[in-house]
């Protein structure tokens, strides 16, 4: 894993599990194309742009795909939202708020997918109990194997 450098035209990154490469352009948008597997960039002020691309994006897919998740299991999260921890990938509070760094959207669906069943899980259980995690197993039988996938990707915490 390269640490994004100053100048961001060239960098690879990850997306949802795949590579894209920053390009810069003279225009005023953030364009993905999903073909080339490029992510073009305004030529101004393109980090901001970028990381504001990359929450916006992050709250979006997060809140969706934690709704679903919270159909399935039967749970109701009061909020969700995007923050820029580093040291967490999600977290639910006491009141079922749930959080989510936005650098989660780095990681494949399938983690996602596990962080997402993890947090709602704490709606139920508000600890990692042997029954949180039999809550958790329910929705993704192999959590242990994800859980230590995450953790070897914790570098991915410093991108942006
Ligand atoms: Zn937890």
């Amino acid at each position: 894993m390269r640490l994004p450098p100053e100048n961001l035209d060239g960098y690879r990154l990850l997306l949802l599990g795949e590579f894209y490469t920053l390009r810069y352009v003279n225009d005023r948008s953030v364009r993905l194309d999903s073909v080339e597997n490029i992510l073009y960039l305004p030529d101004k002020n393109p980090r901001e742009r970028l990381v504001k691309w990359l929450k916006e994006n992050a709250k979006r897919i997060f809140t969706e795909a934690t709704a679903e998740k919270a159909r399935e299991m039967d749970v109701e999260a009061r909020s969700v939202s995007v923050t820029s921890a580093r040291t967490r990938w999600g977290s639910c509070s006491q009141d079922n708020s749930i959080r989510y760094s936005f650098r989660l959207l780095y990681m494949k669906k399938e983690l996602v997918e596990y962080v997402i069943t993890h947090e709602l899980a704490h709606i139920k259980h508000k600890n990692h109990s042997p029954a949180f995690w039999r809550e958790v197993e329910k929705y993704v039988p192999d959590w242990r194997e994800k859980r230590k996938r995450l953790k070897s990707m914790g570098a991915y915490m410093e991108v942006f």
